[in-house]
């Protein structure tokens, strides 16, 4: 594989922190103005959110949704577009940490997820497999690895050589476009039913109210979907999940390279994918920002653009314009499993996906609302690997 330099590049201009995913205009919700009573309020519309919002109205409970910003503004609308089945840690890892039986439980209920997300939102999705590529002969022999530990225990996985490197393809996995989706799912939502408020900060959370600048929501059970700064929202998670900024970058359409599917290496901290007209998003390098990438902050810059625009030119080969550049928080957790608990009476929180949260997100998302209607999720059960049970049984307006 070839290696690349950090040259005293300067950082080309692009518009401020702007995914490249926000291609289509979107009317903005209103923000809520006066009080209102639910059976479920869920704070947060990112994609975790917006799935416990559908499951919620399958569910046939009425649901208030607020955001603090707009739907998706967070993470959900400003990632990779990585659909990956697995949980944070790859495969092999996976076993060795949670046991053969709960790693290969979860792998199969996110591959399960991964055909779900792409049923239901087609227009967002591209079933393309993804690459993991190795840097070095160590994380060769990691690839190695992963794959016979997925091949012996029958999940779909494939040896490849390529000119993005070497390493392992995985089918199944698949890209998508996760602005498209939350705001797909948002309509969708709305249309059904649900009452959703953008630019309503939640202020204060109790498992019968939610209390926000313009109203109260008086509801049965609150569902907080909110991945990065999690901590500071529920502040009792603080020491549980950590924040931190990732970054990406954007081209113009180019033809220098064809990138047919997601690829990540370094261990999964480099990520890229090449959009069906033909530009590269890029994204990586978190570790190459030191300490201050640990932050809520989530404006790009410093030396992680730096690496990202030097990776793009040298390794990957693209010279085309940056066109764009953005960055959004995402919450980590000591050992890359998610936080998906009641952590109040009545006020369940999923979050600190470690990165890895668009497939795992949904997951958490529907877990929850399962658990807060019906009193305990099977969904949750496989997550945590043993029962989950609410201290009620069932959603109720106060
Ligand atoms: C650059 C980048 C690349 C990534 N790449 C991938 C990838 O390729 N694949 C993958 O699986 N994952 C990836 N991730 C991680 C993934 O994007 C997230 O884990 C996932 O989107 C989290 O979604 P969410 O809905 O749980 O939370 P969020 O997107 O964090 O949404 C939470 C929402 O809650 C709102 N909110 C916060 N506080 C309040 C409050 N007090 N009141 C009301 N609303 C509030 C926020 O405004 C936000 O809209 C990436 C993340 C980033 C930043």
């Amino acid at each position: 594989m070839a290696t690349f330099h950090l040259p005293n590049l300067r950082i080309a201009p692009a518009p401020a922190n702007v995914p490249v995913w926000n291609d289509a205009p979107w009317t903005p919700l209103p923000p809520l103005a006066d009080s209102v009573k639910a059976d479920v309020c869920v704070v947060g519309l990112g994609g975790s959110g917006l799935s416990a919002v559908g499951e919620l109205l399958g569910l046939g409970v009425s649901v208030v949704g607020i955001d603090a910003g707009s739907v998706a503004g967070g993470a959900a609308g400003r990632n990779g577009g990585f659909l990956l089945a697995g949980t944070y840690h790859f495969y092999h890892d996976a076993v060795s940490r949670l046991g053969r039986e709960r790693a290969w439980e979860l792998y199969r209920l996110t591959m399960d997820e991964v055909d779900r997300i792409a049923a239901e939102s087609p227009e967002a999705v591209r079933r393309t497999g993804s690459l993991r590529v190795a840097d070095d002969d160590e994380e060769r022999l990691d690839c190695a690895r992963q794959l016979a530990a997925m091949r012996a225990h029958g999940l779909p996985a494939e040896a490849y050589s390529g000119p993005e490197g070497d390493g392992l393809l995985i089918p199944t996995d698949c890209a998508f476009q996760p602005l498209r989706r939350c705001r797909t799912l948002a309509r969708r939502a709305a249309d059904a039913g649900a009452r959703l408020y953008e630019h309503t900060p939640a202020l204060r959370i109790a498992g019968n109210e939610v209390r926000t600048p313009g109203g109260r929501i008086r509801c049965g059970a609150v569902l907080v979907a909110v991945d990065g700064g999690l901590e500071q929202v529920l502040p009792e998670l603080c020491g549980r999940v950590r924040t931190a900024r990732l970054q990406m970058l954007a081209t113009a359409p180019t033809g220098e390279v064809c990138v047919p599917r997601p690829v990540y290496a370094r261990w999964g901290f480099e990520y890229w994918q090449q959009l069906e007209d033909g530009r590269i998003a890029l994204g990586g390098f978190r570790d190459g920002g030191g300490a201050g990438e640990w932050t809520v902050e989530s404006t790009p810059g410093g030396p992680v653009q730096q690496r990202l625009e030097a990776f793009l030119r040298g390794r990957i080969g693209v010279q085309a314009p940056i066109t764009h550049r953005w960055a959004a928080p995402v919450g980590y957790t000591p050992d890359g499993m998610p936080v998906l608990e009641e952590v109040r009476p009545r006020v369940w929180a999923a979050g600190g996906y470690s990165g890895t949260g668009n497939v795992m997100g949904a997951l958490c998302g529907r877990a929850m609302a399962q658990w807060a209607v019906r009193g305990r999720s099977e969904l949750a059960d496989v997550i945590h690997g043993h029962g989950a049970e609410s201290s009620e049984t069932a959603a109720s307006v106060p």
